[in-house]
């Protein structure tokens, strides 16, 4: 069995016009790994992470897939390699983008029944056992507008694994919910990476990037200024704006 990272990304540009968001961002993401981006707002995270799923084409660099053939942003990007890309990752965004006239088991079976191709039925079994899992199972004929905004994100994080991707991408889950439905959110995420998911989150959640991550980006004017064992680098930072960042934060 190849050792190769399921992502391998190599030198990550993009700009927006004028405006260069990420200067070449290098990120290895293995199997089973949680990696958290952390850095202040406008730094990338968001921009970073969508170069991994192919909703932002950077201009420059490199993806690998489980060791197959690179993507080379460079040159033009075939289809299919496109299309590879989004089928491996399923992301979780900060609002859920729920069908509002979808029940909640409608809102999980929509993708992989149109998108996937799986059967209803199964589609069904399978979305009722993830929502289960979140605790939400009792929910399955509701509408997302009868739910709160933490039982939404956790429908939100069913749709995504439902999906069956290899990867999950999280773009700030929790920052548009009230502070007392943040934690219900993150235990889901918690559990999802004890049972071995690989997850890539942006957060701004440093206490759960500190005991979830296995690695932590930091993020600062579009390069990572810093990389580490959560341990590492939230005790004793090398860079003076890893510790000036960490010290506005916490
Ligand atoms: P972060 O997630 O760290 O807050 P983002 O990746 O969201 O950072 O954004 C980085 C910068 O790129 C910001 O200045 C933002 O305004 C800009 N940006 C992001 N998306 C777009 C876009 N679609 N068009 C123009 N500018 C964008």
């Amino acid at each position: 069995m190849s050792d190769a990272p399921l992502l391998r990304a190599r030198g990550i540009r993009k700009a927006f016009g004028d405006h260069q968001v990420l200067r070449g961002v290098d990120l290895d993401v293995r199997r089973g790994q949680v990696i958290a981006l952390i850095g202040p707002s406008g730094s990338g995270k968001t921009t970073m992470l969508r170069s991994l799923n192919g909703l932002a084409t950077p201009e420059a660099g490199t993806l690998e897939l489980d060791g197959g053939p690179s993507i080379d942003f460079a040159a033009t990007v075939p289809k299919e390699q496109r299309l590879a890309l989004r089928d491996r990752s399923a992301m979780v965004f900060q609002h859920h983008n729920l069908f509002p006239h979808l029940t909640v088991l409608q809102n999980v079976t929509e993708g992989p029944v149109q998108v996937r191709r799986v059967p209803r039925a199964q589609a069904e079994a399978r979305g009722l056992e993830l929502l289960g899992r979140v605790g939400l199972a009792d929910k399955r004929d509701a509408y997302p507008r009868e739910l709160s905004g933490g039982q939404q994100q956790r429908v939100g994080i069913v749709r995504a694994l439902a999906l069956g991707p290899d990867l999950l991408l999280f773009d700030e889950p929790t920052s548009a919910l009230d502070p007392e439905l943040v934690g219900e959110v993150l235990g889901v995420m918690k559990e999802l990476a004890e049972e071995g998911w690989t997850m890539v989150v942006v957060t701004h959640e440093l206490s759960f990037a500190r005991a979830v991550a296995d690695e932590v980006l930091f993020l600062d004017g579009g390069v990572v200024a810093e990389r580490g064992a959560p341990r590492d680098l939230f005790t004793n930072p090398r860079e003076e704006r890893t510790r000036q960042f960490l010290h506005r934060i916490l």
